[in-house]
């Protein structure tokens, strides 16, 4: 396969529509998960330069950019929508090799950024200027206005940047804000290339800035900055409760997307022709590395040895290597760090007595230098258990045994996160009594995972606050405003 021309030389750093080095000149490796290889290296951005993007972001915000009218806006974001579709093989390409999910997964992804940036584009006319009803006396007229808030600082995880991304770029460009971006130290690359593109598509210089490097200095730098208005932050709540410290200093916005310990719960009556497919792909889908992953799988105890033995059947069948072979459906860990962690979990699970029913070692021979882990059960996990307590981010799934409905519920709800759940049944009271009860924000029945940008997801608990997709994520990127006229 010809790896793509972007992928030679040394990435900068894009401020105010320019290319540049970092101030200290030093770079990150980045690195092929699936091979080990440095393939090219990035720019280590630090405070100076965080303060240079946000500070062409903030010359942009005040510049024409933010009194765009809403139809120039819709153009130039579905103009943005045919590049990006034009070059959307090479962005799958370079995901593939620096996050290492499989050409599989990241081509599929070209469908579903063709909706979200067209959901986007049809959400221009979101600030707006609305008379509104009063009852005061006398002879009033009220007014009530949006506007963009100005500069977000957006930063973002590694473990699909090439649709995280989006969550930033789509209101930043619908509403008139500005942003700089922050992805993770070992996944910038879809990201700086889709920057080049949204130049390419007539992006104003400085309403999108990238800055790459370390979450503690880069990322600490922009969640603090006093001149960002607005932090959109996807990653774990330890990261998050950091940022909400620095939000501090001049009570900047904040919105958080963080993990989960997401229950998936399979009654005794569910089609387990569906079932088992989908809670195993629920968990292992992007080897893991997913926020809604259904980690916690709660099986109604007459069919728990049963559905074990299928999901272990059907676990075998999965083809895990590089993602560049068309056939691969599991590819990588991120990293080496990421491969040590989730082998820690699967240690601690067998030493806190769960049975291993399939995988937990990680994959030698020819994918020895790569960090690739076996699909893993574990069966007969109490909800206790470490392993279904703590977010592992990897391919391993806790089978946990319920006997009715009252239980799964209570159990699934014992968690200090609150991202997502699933319930497989035949039954339609059952799956509206269980969907209902779930403190998730989002909730499948006989399906997972699934996501529409126009609904959008967001979490409870620990999962964190502010929602993604839908109106109501575009209009988080505006500050509402009353106006009252005194017409007497
Ligand atoms: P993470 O460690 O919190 O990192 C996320 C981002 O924050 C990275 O860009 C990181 O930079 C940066 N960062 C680290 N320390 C920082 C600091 N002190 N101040 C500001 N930024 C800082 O999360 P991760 O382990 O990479 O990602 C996995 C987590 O993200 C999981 O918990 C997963 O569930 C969650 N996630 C949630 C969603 C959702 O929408 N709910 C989606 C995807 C992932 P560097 O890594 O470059 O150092
Ligand atoms: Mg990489």
């Amino acid at each position: 396969m010809n790896m793509p021309a972007f992928m030679n030389g040394a990435k900068k750093l894009l401020i105010g529509g320019e290319w540049i080095e970092a101030q200290s000149g030093e770079r990150i490796d980045a690195i092929n998960p699936a091979t080990g290889d440095v393939m090219c290296q990035i720019a280590r951005g630090g405070t100076g330069d965080v303060d240079r993007a946000v500070a062409a972001a903030r010359h942009a915000f005040e510049g024409e950019w933010s009194r765009w009218t809403p139809h120039q806006r819709r153009k130039l974001i579905l103009k943005v929508h045919d590049v990006l579709l034009d070059n959307f093989d090479e962005l799958a390409l370079i995901e593939t090799l620096d996050m290492g999910a499989p050409l599989a997964r990241t081509r599929a992804f070209r469908e579903w950024t063709s909706q979200v940036i067209q959901f986007y584009a049809s959400h221009t006319d979101a600030a707006t200027t609305e008379a509104a009803p009063n009852s005061l006396p006398g002879n009033f007229m009220t007014l009530k206005r949006k506007a963009p808030v100005g500069v977000v600082g957006g930063i973002i995880p590694w473990n699909g940047p090439l649709m995280g991304q989006w969550w930033i770029f789509g209101p930043t460009l619908a509403t008139g804000c500005t942003a700089v971006i922050k992805p993770a130290e070992d996944a910038s690359l879809s990201v700086l290339r889709t920057a080049e593109l949204l130049l390419e598509a007539g992006v104003p210089e400085g309403v999108i800035n990238v800055v790459t490097g370390y979450g503690r200095d880069a990322g600490q730098a922009l969640a603090e900055h006093m001149d960002v208005d607005r932090v959109a932050f996807t990653g774990s709540y330890v990261t998050a409760q950091s940022i909400i410290r620095a939000s501090a200093g001049n009570i900047k916005r904040v919105q958080l997307e963080l993990g989960g310990k997401s229950p998936d719960i399979v009654f005794a009556d569910a089609d387990l022709d569906k079932a088992v497919p989908g809670a195993a792909m629920g968990v292992y889908t992007n080897s893991g590395q997913v926020c809604v992953a259904g980690t916690r799988i709660f099986v109604q105890r007459p069919i728990h040895e049963e559905f074990v033995a299928r999901m272990r059947d059907f676990t075998r069948t999965i083809r895990v290597g590089n993602g560049l072979a068309p056939d691969t459906q599991l590819g990588p860990l991120i990293s080496q760090r990421q491969l040590d962690r989730v082998m820690n979990y699967v240690e601690i699970g067998g030493r806190e007595g769960a049975r291993l029913a399939s995988g937990g070692t990680r994959l030698g021979g020819e994918l020895a230098s790569g960090f690739f882990v076996e699909p893993t059960i574990f069966a007969g996990v109490s909800n206790d258990m470490t392993i279904a307590r703590e977010e592992i981010f990897g391919p391993v799934a806790s089978i946990i045994p319920f006997d009715d409905m009252e239980e799964a519920i209570r159990l699934a709800n014992d968690t200090s996160f609150g991202l997502a759940g699933g319930v497989w049944t035949r039954d339609l009271s059952t799956a509206h009594k269980v969907s209902d009860a779930i403190d998730a924000g989002t909730v499948w029945v006989n399906c997972y995972g699934v996501l529409d940008p126009a609904v959008g997801f967001g979490g409870y608990k620990m999962s964190g606050y502010g929602w993604k997709g839908s109106r109501e994520h575009v209009d988080s990127f505006l500050y509402p405003k009353a106006i009252y006229m005194n017409l007497d």
